[in-house]
């Protein structure tokens, strides 16, 4: 970005400071003046969520008390996070990444997530370790006509890091697949803030599980080395197959991490309550169960 050097001759009569400190400062200026035109506040994005999505609304949101928005995506947006710490005595409490709207069309899977959100904001154990990011992929969401892809038209779940000697996502992408544009997996790895957000948050949390939610294949995907559940609540376990670039890939070949793919079964319909409850019970339950055996194992974060 190029800054015009030349400071106003009015800051230039009236100021002691020499020419060089007024450009610096005229830069500095500049740039936080950017910075803050640039960027929307939890309840700016909670207002546009509840205008949006008929089973989120913008009361709900802004009650969960987000924690200090860390991310942002391309167009500004704050990448909600919030996290609910395991109780101090439970150093070894598995630590859950849960992520909900990482595909902007798939509008169940963010309100499905808040629900989960609110029950958990309400009855938080300490047993666990959650860090929920509901909305990864906010510029998606909030188009005037959502699309699964972000602001930059890539998919944010074709865009991490594949394994060194692996076929890069976008070759994958051009040679094997009918570059289809909702696939796109971008020019390079973790070239969107919005999966860099979550590259990060994979980093500083090393957790015990991944889950991301999506919609429409009403099914649960899973990605690792241990026994996976049958089904969670209304959704049987079917292994898709991992695509290069994509969480569970990322998961799977680079971090050992398990990656649950959770499968709505429609992106415009909420599942029943009974079901949404179902498939929280399922998913804690096979969490204690696999952490008490250790075949997944909790990594203690420093
Ligand atoms: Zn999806």
């Amino acid at each position: 970005m190029f800054y015009s050097a030349k400071p106003t001759g009015k800051v230039t009569a009236k100021s002691p400071l020499n020419s060089a400190s007024i450009l610096v400062f005229w830069v500095m200026a500049s740039l936080s003046s950017l910075s803050l035109a640039e960027v929307y506040s939890v309840d700016q994005l909670c207002k546009k969520i509840g205008a949006k999505l008929s089973s989120v609304s913008a009361r709900e949101c802004r009650r969960l008390k987000f924690d200090p928005p860390r991310f942002y995506s391309v167009r500004g947006l704050p990448i909600l996070e919030k996290h609910f710490a395991a109780a101090k005595n439970r150093e070894y409490a598995p630590k859950i990444l849960f992520i909900g709207g990482i595909h902007g069309d798939e509008y169940s899977s963010v309100s499905v997530t808040f629900k989960w959100l609110k029950t958990l904001a309400k009855h938080h154990s300490g047993s666990y370790d959650w860090h929920f990011v509901p909305l990864a992929n906010p510029d998606g969401l909030l188009k005037k006509k959502s699309s699964r892809v972000n602001a930059n038209k890539v998919d944010l779940n074709r865009n991490f890091q594949t394994k060194e000697n692996a076929i890069a996502a976008i070759d994958h992408w051009r040679n094997s697949t009918k570059q289809r544009t909702r696939y796109f997996p971008g020019q390079q790895s973790l070239s969107e803030p919005e999966s860099r957000a979550i590259h990060t948050l994979i980093e500083e949390l090393k957790p015990t599980v991944i889950v991301s939610v999506h919609a429409p294949h009403g099914i649960l995907d899973f990605d690792g080395k241990v026994q996976p559940p049958r089904r969670l609540g209304p959704l049987h376990l079917r292994q898709l197959g991992t695509y290069p670039g994509s969480l569970g890939n990322y998961g799977f070949y680079i971090k050992n991490i398990p990656v649950m793919t959770i499968e709505l079964e429609h992106a415009g319909i909420m599942p029943k309550k009974a079901q949404i409850s179902a498939i929280w019970a399922d998913l804690v339950r096979w969490i204690k169960v696999k952490t008490k055996s250790k075949e997944i194992i909790v990594h203690i974060a420093r």
